[in-house]
């Protein structure tokens, strides 16, 4: 969940309500809600307007990193890439061996990716792809949906795993 006041992402959102409106913030936005303020005695005198101000700004810069790297990141490699690739390679009658010298790369670098045990970076992707003849990358919507190439396996897990 996202907190309302601070943009930070946190397990659990508490309602609390800032001058009549309610909003779910996180644990470290929660004590600017009125409820805290009625019961701190006479110390504090409630939420300060420029620290909620300061808070708002850093949601604020969040939402739009978030936004640059959700673009940035809107293809991303396929979960069973290992297979894939395999598959395209004894397609083709190559051997690991062969692959992987075609690729530049080691054999047993090879053998972990295939085995989904590693994952090879952005480069060495495409080097794959083109030396296969095969897509490794899949688009990722943001918006909830899917964009029907993933087959709807986006999870909240996979947010929270690539954040
Ligand atoms: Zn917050």
């Amino acid at each position: 969940m996202i907190c309302e006041m601070c943009g930070k992402e946190v397990p659990a959102t508490k309602p609390v309500f800032i001058d009549k409106t309610k909003l779910n913030l996180c644990g470290a936005c929660a004590k600017f809600g009125d409820e805290q303020r009625e019961s701190k005695g006479t110390a504090q005198k409630g939420p300060s307007a420029q620290a909620i101000e300061n808070r708002l700004q850093n949601r604020e810069r969040r939402m739009q990193t978030r936004d640059i790297y959700s673009q940035k990141d809107s293809r991303h490699l396929r979960d069973d890439y290992g297979d894939v690739i395999k598959a395209a390679r004894l397609d083709k009658g190559m051997s690991q061996e062969d692959f992987a010298a075609s690729i530049g790369i080691k054999k047993g670098m090879l053998s972990k990716i295939e085995a989904n045990n590693m994952i090879p970076e952005d480069k060495l992707v495409s080097r794959m792809e083109k030396a296969l003849g095969i897509s490794l990358m899949e688009n990722v919507t943001y918006s909830g949906g899917t964009s029907g190439s993933s087959g709807g396996k986006m999870t909240l897990q996979d947010f929270i795993r690539r954040e």
